[in-house]
């Protein structure tokens, strides 16, 4: 490998003195006792080849397994090692957002920690920042390991979203990717407590660049996303960079209004060429309940927003820190620093 790290024209070069980071790796984690010990191995066999200074930061996600212990007691190599340990379990996001506020690098990488996305494609990645990219998406070209439920709801999920946000939200993009320091300043800046990561860093624009790769199955433990999970995650995704169901609302009002007043044209019409029939009840009952859904439907939409303004009007952080322990990269693998 190459040890003269080529830097693009658009990242600035540090002075000599400083201490560099040229790659943060953010790796969150709940509950993966049993595979975080072969993603390290893996992982490091990977940053240990390559010439750029590296930290890996770890998030524990207030797991509730030997998970914390097992970071803690992870081999040294020749990168830095973070680890942080959220006060309970804030979900992905948050703990993808701690992990970003604590990351030095000037390229950084979020990767799952179940080996789903294989370490080994980080060169390829970190070849294309060099090349000028700002953010690298890794987009899954088969997703093994997960149904036939799955695979077809995250594809309806994409449409739908992408149908009413005013950014493109890449199809089958999931975390893994890379993001130049400049992305990763913006993204921490954001104000806003509802990150919906993939959207924000869709909507954080930039030059993105795609890399295809095969996503693996999961190598241990079980998968957190449970339906009624990805189900909120879809709802925040939708709420957080969409308006457009809110018009929805608008829209139904006015084409129901429009064809009751047809409704009402055809039943003068019949009321004058047939006389009053008795009947009507059914046709009442139909009227009432289907306005009586719209109207719920509308409240519902309208209750997630207002939801949202009050999640957000609280301002309280995203996640909270309990610990946090820096392990210095082994003396004898020690990289230059650039
Ligand atoms: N994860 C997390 N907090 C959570 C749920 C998941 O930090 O509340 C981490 C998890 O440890 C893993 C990654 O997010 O490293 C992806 O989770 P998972 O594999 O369960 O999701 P899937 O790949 O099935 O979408
Ligand atoms: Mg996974």
């Amino acid at each position: 490998m190459n040890p003269l790290i080529k830097f693009p024209v658009s990242h600035s070069l540090p002075s000599v003195e400083e201490e560099r980071i040229l790659l943060s790796i953010i790796v969150p984690a709940y509950n993966e006792s049993s595979v975080i010990d072969q993603f390290h191995s893996r992982l490091t066999a990977v940053l240990d080849g390559m010439a750029a200074p590296s930290e890996i930061i770890y998030i524990n996600d207030g797991s509730s397994d030997d998970t914390w212990r097992k970071l803690q007691v992870l081999p040294e190599s020749s990168s830095e090692q973070v680890l942080i340990s959220l006060s309970r379990n804030f979900g992905k996001e948050a703990a993808m957002s701690a992990g970003l506020e604590a990351s030095r690098g000037d390229a950084v990488i979020l990767i799952d920690s179940d080996l789903q996305d294989p370490p080994e494609l980080i060169p390829d990645m970190l070849a294309q920042w060099r090349g000028g990219y700002d953010i690298v998406n890794m987009r899954r070209r088969k997703r093994h390991g997960e149904n036939w439920f799955k695979r077809t709801s995250a594809a309806a999920f994409y449409r739908v979203l992408n149908k009413l946000s005013d950014i493109h939200i890449p199809e089958n993009v999931g975390d893994f990717r890379l993001l130049s320091r400049r992305v990763v300043d913006h993204i921490n800046a954001l104000p806003e407590r509802t990150r919906y990561m993939k959207g924000l860093f869709a909507w954080s624009g930039f030059c993105q660049k795609e890399i295809l790769f095969d996503r693996d199955p999961r190598l241990a433990g079980k998968t957190k996303w449970h339906t009624f999970k990805l189900i909120g995650l879809a709802f925040e995704g939708i709420t957080s960079f969409s308006v457009h169901p809110l018009k929805l609302a608008t829209f139904t009002g006015i084409s129901i209004s429009l064809l009751s007043l047809v409704f009402a044209f055809v039943l003068a019409f019949k009321n004058v060429a047939y006389g009053v029939p008795v009947a009507g009840y059914t046709s009442m009952t139909v009227v009432m309940l289907f306005l009586g859904g719209i109207q719920l439907l509308a409240i519902g939409l309208l209750g997630e927003y207002v939801g949202r303004i009050f999640i957000e009007s609280k301002q309280r952080p995203t996640y909270l820190t309990m610990k946090k322990i820096t392990k210095p990269a082994a003396s004898r693998l020690q990289k230059a620093h650039l």
